[in-house]
C-alpha cells in the first residue's frame, strides 16, 4: 500500500491476535515470571497510558537502565509506539559517560532495575540529570537510595487502562536510541527510526538473517541496553515466537537451566558468554537438545567455540554488526553451493563475519578510496568496510564533527578493516586505527596478535605500529610471557618470526618484541592499543632499516 508507514506496532498487534497464548518468560531474583502475548499487549498499553499521564509526548525520550526482563521488554513497544523514543543506557559505562548521555539525550523518565538503583544513585548529578523528572524503579517498592522523584513500577502503572489508541506514526519518527561505547572520546548517540527497526526486524526474520519462526524459543543473552539486544525482541514478536529473558547478571548455570527448562531454540551473545557456558558444560550435564542456534557477535567468534558447539549438535551463527547498523550487518550462513564443501572449508567460512544481510550494500576501499578486490588468494588484500542500507544510520545525534569522519556520502565508514573472499564472505582483520601501514601496504595487527598468542610460551600479546623513517610504520610485538615458559626470549622471538613468515608475507614479522608484565586494558577488557602506542611508540625500537630478512 503506497504511503503505508513501516512501524513497529503491527508486529505487536499480530502477535497478540495470532499467538495470544505464546509465552514471555523472565528470570528474576525471586524466580521465573510468565505472561502471554495477550497479557503483554495489555501491559504495554497500560504502560503507555501511565507514560502519557506522566506527561510523555511525541518525540520525548524515555530511558532505561535495566537488564533483560519482561518489564524492559514492555518499554520496547510502549515507548516507540506512542511516538516517544526509547533510550537504552548501558549501566556498565563509567559514571561520567552515563551523565553525559543522559544530559545529551535530555531523557525525561528513567526506568531503573532495583539491583542497579544504587549504581544510578551514585552516578546521579543534578546538573546532568536536569531533564529527568522521574525515576521508575522496576519492582513493587523503591529501595533506599538517593534518587529524587522515584516511584516503583507497580504504582506507576497501577489503575491505568489497558486500552490505548496508538497514534498513526510516520516511519521516519524516532523510535530508539543507543550510544556507541567508544573507547576514546565522548559516546556518540545513534537514533533509530521506526522504519530502521522495522526493516532490521524483517531482515532478521529471513533465513539469510536469523530465520526466527513462530515455533522458536528465543533467549537474547546480549543485553537489551546494547542495540536492542541485537533486535531480537522485535524479531521474536514479529515471528510470534516465545521470549525468554535471562534477567540480571545471568551465570552460565542460569543460562543452562533456562535452555533446559524453557526449551530455548535460539540464543545470542558475545563470545565470552559462550566460553563460560562451555566451561560449565565440562563439569555439568545439561540437556541442550532443544538448542539449535547460538548467534555470536560483538567480537570475533573463536573457531574453537564454533567447533565445540558443533560437536554438541548446536550451530553457531557468527554475525557482525555495530550500534550504527541497528546492529546486524553480516551473518555467516553457508551458501547453498558450499553445503557439500569439505568440512574445513565450511568451518573457515563460518568463522568469518559472514555474508551481507539482504537489503544492505557494502564496499571495501583502500587508503586512496579505491575498491579492494574480492579475492581468496590475496590474504593481505584488505581495506575499510563501508556499508549502507535501510537500517544503517546516516548521522550521529548532534555530532557534526563525528559525522565528517564517519560518513562518505551515503556510506557509513565502519572503521573495520576487512577482506572479502571470492564467495563474498567478509572477514574482519583489524580496526582502521590499529592497522599497521608499512611501506604503502597494510599489516593486520589482529592477525599478528593471534599468531603470537598461539605460542605456548606467550600468555598475552598485542602488536602495534611504531613510526619508521623509511616504511612509515613497522610492527612491534608487546608480549607477556606465560608464567611456566622455559624458553629464552631469543629463542621465542626466532620461533615467532619463523611461524609468522610461514603464514604471512615475510615483511609482516614484527621488527622487535618488548616484554611486559601485563598489557593495559580498556574498561571493556580489550587491549588498550592507545596506551601501548603512547608507551612504546618510540621509533628507536625500530631504528634504521627493517632487518633484511623481514623486508
Ligand atoms: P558496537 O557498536 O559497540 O556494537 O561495536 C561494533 C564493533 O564491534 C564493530 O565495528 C566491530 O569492530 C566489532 N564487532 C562486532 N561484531 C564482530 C564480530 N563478529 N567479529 C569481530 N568484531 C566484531
Amino acid at each position: 500500500m503506497a504511503g503505508y508507514d513501516q512501524t513497529l506496532e503491527p508486529f505487536l498487534w499480530r502477535a497478540e491476535k495470532l499467538y495470544p497464548d505464546r509465552e514471555i518468560v523472565s528470570r528474576t531474583h525471586e524466580g521465573i515470571t510468565r505472561s502471554t502475548y495477550a497479557e503483554y499487549g495489555d501491559q504495554v498499553r497500560r504502560l503507555a497510558n501511565a507514560l502519557e499521564d506522566a506527561g510523555i509526548e511525541t518525540g520525548d525520550r524515555v530511558a532505561t537502565f535495566c537488564w533483560n526482563h519482561d518489564r524492559h521488554f514492555e518499554t520496547y513497544f510502549a515507548v516507540p509506539s506512542m511516538g516517544a523514543q526509547l533510550h537504552t543506557i548501558n549501566p556498565l559505562l563509567p559514571a561520567e559517560h552515563v551523565q553525559y548521555i543522559v544530559e545529551n539525550a535530555a531523557d525525561r523518565i528513567v526506568f531503573v532495575d532495583p539491583s542497579l538503583a544504587e549504581k544510578l544513585a551514585a552516578t546521579y548529578d543534578e546538573a546532568a540529570f536536569e531533564s529527568v523528572e522521574k525515576f521508575v524503579v522496576v519492582g513493587s517498592e523503591v529501595p533506599d537510595v538517593e534518587l529524587p522523584d522515584a516511584v516503583d513500577y507497580d504504582s506507576f502503572v497501577a489503575g491505568h487502562a489497558t486500552e490505548y489508541e496508538w497514534p498513526e506514526l510516520d516511519q521516519e519518527a524516532s523510535a530508539g536510541m543507543c550510544y556507541t561505547s567508544g573507547t576514546t572520546g565522548k559516546p556518540k548517540g545513534v537514533e533509530y527510526t521506526q522504519q530502521m527497526l522495522w526493516s532490521h526486524t524483517m531482515a532478521m526474520l529471513t533465513p539469510q538473517g536469523l530465520g526466527i519462526e513462530d515455533s522458536d524459543v528465543v533467549m537474547p543473552v546480549v543485553p537489551m541496553f546494547h542495540v536492542n539486544a541485537w533486535g531480537m525482541p522485535y524479531a521474536t514478536t514479529a515471528a510470534g515466537a516465545k521470549h525468554v529473558y535471562p534477567g540480571p547478571a545471568p551465570e552460565p548455570a542460569d543460562l543452562a537451566q533456562l535452555i533446559e527448562e524453557e526449551g530455548v531454540t535460539i540464543t545470542a551473545g558475545v563470545p565470552t558468554v559462550w566460553l563460560g557456558l562451555l566451561e560449565y558444560l565440562q563439569e555439568n550435564t545439561v540437556d541442550l537438545s532443544s538448542l539449535e542456534t547460538i548467534v555470536i557477535g560483538g567480537a570475533a567468534a573463536p573457531r574453537s567455540v564454533i567447533e565445540r558447539f558443533d560437536e554438541l549438535g548446536v550451530e553457531v551463527l557468527h554475525a557482525w554488526g555495530m550500534t550504527e547498523t541497528s546492529p546486524v550487518g553480516t551473518v555467516a550462513h553457508i551458501k547453498a553451493d558450499l553445503q557439500d564443501a569439505p568440512a574445513e572449508v565450511r568451518h573457515e567460512k563460518r568463522s568469518k563475519q559472514g555474508l551481507v544481510a539482504p537489503g544492505l550494500e557494502f564496499k571495501v576501499v583502500d587508503d586512496e578510496g579505491n575498491d579492494v578486490a574480492w579475492d581468496d588468494d590475496a590474504a593481505q588484500d584488505f581495506g575499510e568496510l563501508l556499508i549502507r542500507g535501510p537500517w544503517v544510520t546516516d548521522s550521529y545525534f548532534e555530532r557534526p564533527d563525528a559525522d565528517e569522519d564517519s560518513f562518505d556520502g551515503s556510506w557509513l565508514r565502519t572503521g573495520d578493516v576487512v577482506t572479502v573472499d571470492d564467495d563474498g564472505y567478509v572477514k574482519i582483520v583489524d580496526r582502521t586505527k590499529d592497522v599497521i601501514k608499512s611501506g604503502g601496504e597494510w599489516i593486520s595487527s589482529q592477525e599478528l596478535e593471534n599468531a603470537v598468542m598461539a605460542h605456548d610460551a606467550v600468555a598475552e600479546a598485542a602488536v602495534i605500529g611504531v613510526p619508521h623513517e623509511r616504511y612509515q610504520e613497522r610492527p612491534v610485538g608487546i608480549v607477556v610471557m606465560a608464567a611456566d615458559a622455559t624458553i629464552s626470549k631469543d629463542e621465542l622471538e626466532s620461533e615467532l618470526v619463523e611461524s609468522i613468515r610461514e603464514e604471512y608475507p615475510k615483511w609482516w614479522a614484527p621488527d622487535a618484541f618488548v616484554y611486559v608484565e601485563e598489557i593495559p586494558k580498556t574498561a571493556t577488557g580489550k587491549f588498550s592499543k592507545k596506551d601501548l602506542r603512547e608507551e612504546f611508540g618510540d621509533r628507536s625500537l625500530v631504528e634504521g632499516e627493517a632487518p633484511p630478512d623481514r623486508e
